[in-house]
C-alpha cells in the first residue's frame, strides 16, 4: 500500500525541481551537466572514503583497515557502503529531509548516493531485497514518516529491487541517550522479520550511528534465514560525535 504523503510529495518535487533548472542544490552556481550539482560542490562534500572496509566507520588512520569494534568482534553483516559523513552540506541535507520532509532533498539524497555505485553495482545480485530500518509504529505517526523506507523504496525503483520490512516489536528509548554498550542490550530482539527463502538482504538506512541497530537487524536477518547481510546508508557520523 502506498501511503498519501508519497503521491503529494512527488507533485510537491516535480514542482522544486522545474524551479530551479540547471542550479547547484548547494550553491545555487551553473551546473553544466544534467545533474543537481556542479562538481566543484560534489567533490568538496564530506566524503567517508577512510573508513573501516567492514562497517564503514571513520578511521583516524590511513594505516587501519578494519576500525577498533570490529577487530575485537566482526558484525554479523558482511559489508557497509556509507559514502558520506553526516557534517556539512550532508548533515543539512538529511536533517531538511527528516525534519522538514523536503521532497528535493530527499531525491538529491537518493541522486547522490547512486552516483557513488560502482557499475558492478548494476548487475544486481539474484534474490537481493532492500530492508529499510523500521521505526516503532508509534514514532513514525509521531515524524510522519520513516525516512529509512522512503530512501529504500526509491532506491528500490532505481535499482530494481524489492523492498521488505520489518516489524519494530517494541519501542526503545533514544539511541542517543545510550552509550554503545547500552545501545547494543537495548536492541537486542527487537524487530520481527519473514525473508523470502535465499534472500540476499542489503539493510537500508539514511545514517547511521554506531551501527548497533544494522547489527541487531543483520542478526535478525540471519535468524529468518537471509543467505547475506551487507548495509547501505547514506552517512555516518562522525568519529566522536
Ligand atoms: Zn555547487
Ligand atoms: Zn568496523
Amino acid at each position: 500500500m502506498t501511503p498519501v504523503w508519497y503521491a503529494s510529495l512527488f507533485r510537491l518535487e516535480k514542482r522544486l525541481r522545474s524551479a530551479l533548472p540547471g542550479h547547484c542544490a548547494f550553491c545555487l552556481g551553473q551546473t553544466l551537466e544534467e545533474k543537481a550539482w556542479c562538481q566543484e560542490c560534489f567533490d568538496r562534500l564530506p566524503w567517508n572514503k577512510r573508513c573501516c572496509t567492514r562497517c564503514a566507520e571513520p578511521l583516524t588512520s590511513v594505516r587501519q583497515v578494519l576500525c577498533t569494534h570490529c577487530r575485537s568482534e566482526l558484525p554479523a553483516f558482511s559489508g557497509a557502503h556509507v559514502p558520506f559523513i553526516f557534517e556539512g552540506p550532508i548533515r543539512q541535507l538529511v536533517h531538511n529531509f527528516k525534519f522538514e520532509a523536503s521532497p528535493r532533498a530527499g531525491h538529491l539524497m537518493v541522486d547522490l548516493y547512486l552516483e557513488t555505485l560502482t557499475g558492478d553495482r548494476e548487475s544486481r545480485s539474484e534474490n537481493e531485497v532492500l530492508l529499510p530500518v523500521p521505526l516503532f509504529a508509534g514514532r513514525s505517526q509521531e515524524r510522519g514518516f520513516n525516512q529509512a523506507d522512503w530512501f529504500a523504496r526509491q532506491l528500490g525503483r532505481h535499482l530494481d529491487l524489492p523492498v521488505i520490512n520489518a516489524t519494530r516489536l517494541v519501542d526503545t528509548p533514544s539511541q542517543r541517550m545510550l552509550g554503545r554498550q547500552g545501545r547494543r542490550d537495548n536492541l537486542n530482539d527487537v524487530f520481527q522479520l519473514h525473508l523470502p527463502s535465499a534472500s540476499r538482504v542489503v539493510i537500508v538506512d539514511d545514517v547511521v550511528t554506531t551501527g548497533a541497530t544494522a547489527q541487531s537487524l543483520a542478526r535478525t536477518a540471519l535468524a529468518a534465514g537471509a543467505m547475506n547481510v551487507a548495509v547501505l546508508a547514506f552517512a555516518r557520523t562522525p568519529l566522536g560525535a
